[in-house]
Order: structure tokens, then C-alpha cells, then sequence
């Protein structure tokens, strides 16, 4: 068996690794690196050496995960994708959206290999898209089968809807690929459900190595910190930007404020503004309602709260409102976004509030906001000047991902005998290594190079 990273660096990127077992190739993921452009935000799909591969196996419909399937399905045409409903219904919609971006990209950063793929290739390629539900074992065919040479299943990760760990039984040994993870209940999303036993090699993400919570940290202590200073911010009349991914967090936190309004920690009227793409990945996913495990399996996010949704060409005229709360993606700022459109006036204002909520990447501008301090210049679009930040940044961890803390349970709980350590900056792959070198001292713990072959 071997496993070969195809992401081109050290990195939450470009999510892709090749696994051969049973004398099959099988792609897992296949993302768009959400800050590189052009043919670095692709996986290396040369590392495959033009063998392609049997069948793929998708985690959940995250950028980084799912974005450029229609490339890696390229490679080898008709082959079966394996995911869950859930996670067909909203990397239709990712999908789609993404050719939009990449047709505006094409002309603002002079990309003629933009888009990579269109809306008629999306539709067509669904085609060969299988849905396969949580726990029920099948083969690369998609036949169900615990006895084939090659068998999977999926286990719900709790990271966002249809998010799931993929188990890879071959030759005898059994491969647990984690995908995005979260161990705890969020506001929606349940816990992971993941296998506690019996696995050979764990592959598993690292996103919050470098990203220590404080002593008695909980989920609920950290959603009712939130809810407290959004209430104090919206009292004091402010506008406040809550940067926020379409999917995931959007729907997160209209749940959060439903149930805060609900119990009464959330008082008085707000205005209330989403973006487009949350909307429709919001929409979705009230229509995925009793399908996927969830919280609030009944609720219907899109009618909850009244919300007014705001695209790309309403930003310009958008009102900075006092008492107002936008919920525009995405999470990291990253330029020609909503949040990063709605930044610059946010930023210049005193009276202002920018809240985080999740994780960014250091080198975002989302990460330079979070480490400025009031008075310093911004940059939040390298074409334009930079930003004195003037209005009040706070931060919280409302993470979709698993605590460093949890992540090492489950590897001290499955003492696996390999590790392999992926999507984490080198920091935070780092900081896993050490402490697993002590909490599993039988197992390897390897980190997998770009495109060197590891032996499992
Ligand atoms: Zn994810
Ligand atoms: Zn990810």
C-alpha cells in the first residue's frame, strides 16, 4: 500500500492524496487552494503520471476539498466519485459558484486558462457522482460489500453537513483518512462519529496544531462570549462585520442567533445581511433537513431570522447600518469577497465591530486584520492602499474543526500503527509531531512530502 500527497506544498491547500491498495488507485479529495491562483491552486495531477485512477472518495464540499473535482475527474474519465448526499447537494452549488469566480478572475488577473472548468462540464460530471450513505460498506464499483479487495465506508465528521472520515479497507489492513473533523457539537453540526478501534494507518488532518485554547475552554462558555459581546455592540449601535464561509459557518451562526434570540441572551431588533453564496448553500441545507445528522434537525435556517441577502454587485451601494449585523463570506477576507469588499468602511470606522469566529490563515487578510492593532494600516488588497483600522476586532473560537486536545485523544485511543500528518501549516504539523512521538510512541508518525511516495 502507498500513499502520495499531491498538494504542491506544506499546507491547507490543495487537498489531494493518491492511495494505492489492492492494486487500485483511489483519489481522496480534490481542492482549490483558496489563496494561490491559476495553476498553483490546483493539486500537482502530475504526480499520477498520466496513470489516473480507479475511484475517487470526497470528504465534504469545502474549497479546499472539493474544489477542483471537475480537473481531477479529468484525469480519469468515468471512474466513480463516492460521497454523501449531503455533500453532492452543496459541491453542486460550490461548484457552480466557483466557475462565476474563476470567469471574473479570468479578466481582473489576466488567467487565460480561467475558468478551469465550466458550468455544462459540472453538470456533466455529476453524472458519475455517487451517493453513498454513513456506515454502510461498499466496493470501488459502488456495490455493497464487506469482502471485496477494496472496501469503503464513511463516518460522520461533524465538521459541516455531509462532512465525513473515510474508512479504506485493503490487503488486510484498514486506512482512516479524517478529512475535516470536529469532536464536540457545534450549534448545528454534532459531534464526529469516528471508528475507535481496529485501524493501521490514521491519516489525519492538523489545521489547530499551532492554535492552543485556554484552560476550561468550552463550545457553549465560548457561543454565550460571542452572543455577549454582540449584544453589547449592537446596544452601543454599532455595524458589525462577522466574516464567515458561505459554507459552514453562515448556517452555524444563523442558528446561533436563532437560538440566542430564542432564549433570550440575544435582545432587541437587528438588521441582519448574508451573502449570496451563504444563502444558497443556507437553502440547501434546509432542503437536506432530516437527511444529514444535525442539531435542530426541524429548523429552517433561511426563514429563521429576517435576513436581507447581498451579492458581489450590491457591495458598492451597501449601507454601513448601525445595530447591523453582516454575516458576508468569506471567513479569511480573502480579496473580492463580500467581507473584504465591506471591510475597508468597517475597518475606517470607530464605531464599528469586525468579529471572528473561525479559523484564518496567518497570511490572509483576515489573519493581518486579527493581528493589527487600532491605529495600524491594513492591507486587505494588495491593488489598493492600505486600511488605518479604526473599529474594535474581537476574536472567538466558534471552530469547525476539532482542538489540538481532541485530535490527539483519538490518536492516543486508536494507536494506530502509522500516522500521517496532513492540511496543517508546517507549525501546526510540527506541533502534532512532537506530541505524538509522545502520546503513541509505537506509532510512525511520518509527514508526507509533495509527491514522494509513502510506504504503508
Ligand atoms: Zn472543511
Ligand atoms: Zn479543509
Amino acid at each position: 500500500m502507498k500513499f502520495t500527497n499531491l498538494t504542491r506544498a506544506e499546507e491547507i491547500g490543495a487537498n489531494c492524496y493518491l492511495l494505492e491498495a489492492g492494486n487500485s488507485r483511489i483519489l481522496l479529495d480534490a481542492g482549490m487552494h483558496p489563496r494561490a491562483a491559476g495553476s498553483q491552486a490546483t493539486p500537482d495531477f502530475s504526480v499520477l503520471g498520466g496513470k489516473g485512477f480507479d475511484a475517487m472518495l470526497l470528504t465534504h464540499a469545502h474549497q479546499d476539498h472539493v474544489g477542483c473535482l471537475p480537473v481531477a475527474m479529468r484525469q480519469a474519465p468515468g471512474a466513480p466519485v463516492f460521497m454523501t448526499e449531503a455533500t453532492a447537494a452543496i459541491a453542486d452549488v460550490m461548484l457552480h459558484n466557483s466557475v462565476n469566480v474563476m470567469m471574473r478572475q479570468r479578466e481582473e488577473l489576466g488567467l487565460p486558462d480561467y475558468p478551469l472548468f465550466s458550468h455544462r462540464e459540472v453538470e456533466r460530471l455529476t453524472d458519475e457522482w455517487r451517493m453513498v450513505g454513513l456506515g454502510s460498506r461498499f466496493d470501488l464499483t459502488g456495490q455493497r460489500s464487506s469482502t471485496g479487495a477494496v472496501t469503503c465506508e464513511f463516518f460522520d465528521a461533524g465538521h459541516i453537513l455531509g462532512s465525513a472520515g473515510v474508512l479504506i479497507r485493503a490487503e488486510g489492513k484498514s486506512v482512516f483518512y479524517t478529512g475535516d473533523v470536529n469532536f464536540e457539537d457545534q450549534t448545528i453540526m454534532r459531534a464526529a462519529k469516528f471508528p475507535r478501534e481496529g485501524i493501521d494507518v490514521l491519516v489525519m488532518e492538523t489545521t489547530r496544531g499551532d492554535s492552543p485554547v485556554p484552560e476550561g475552554f468550552t463550545r457553549k462558555a465560548e457561543e454565550a462570549r460571542f452572543i455577549a459581546a454582540l449584544q453589547a455592540a449592537l446596544d452601543e449601535g454599532a455595524p458589525v462585520l462577522v466574516p464567515v464561509f458561505a459554507l459552514g459557518k453562515t448556517q452555524e451562526l444563523l442558528a446561533l442567533l436563532y437560538e440566542s434570540r430564542r432564549n433570550g441572551s440575544l435582545r432587541g431588533g437587528f438588521g441582519l445581511y448574508v451573502g449570496g453564496l451563504g444563502a444558497k448553500v443556507t437553502a440547501a441545507t434546509d432542503r437536506l433537513r432530516g437527511s444529514a445528522p444535525r442539531r435542530h434537525g426541524d429548523l429552517k435556517l433561511a426563514t429563521c431570522l429576517p435576513m436581507e441577502v447581498v451579492g458581489g454587485r450590491d457591495m458598492a451601494q451597501l449601507p454601513v447600518l448601525p445595530r447591523t449585523v453582516y454575516a458576508v463570506s468569506s471567513g479569511m477576507m480573502t480579496e473580492n469577497t463580500l467581507s473584504n469588499m465591506l471591510a475597508p468602511r468597517i475597518l475606517a470606522d470607530p464605531k464599528a465591530h469586525c468579529m471572528f469566529v473561525g479559523y484564518s490563515d496567518p497570511e490572509s487578510p483576515a489573519g493581518r486584520v486579527r493581528a493589527s492593532a487600532e491605529g495600524d494600516e491594513v492591507v486587505l488588497d494588495a491593488r489598493r492602499r492600505p486600511v488605518e483600522r479604526r473599529c474594535r476586532v474581537d476574536q472567538f473560537t466558534l471552530s469547525a474543526h476539532s482542538t489540538r486536545a481532541g485530535l490527539l485523544d483519538y490518536a492516543k485511543q486508536l494507536q494506530p500503527k502509522k500516522i500521517l500528518l496532513v492540511h496543517g501549516d508546517p507549525p501546526a504539523v510540527s506541533w502534532f509531531a512532537r506530541e505524538l512521538s509522545r502520546v503513541c510512541p509505537q506509532s510512525e508518525v511520518v509527514v508526507p512530502a509533495p509527491g514522494q511516495p509513502v510506504e504503508l
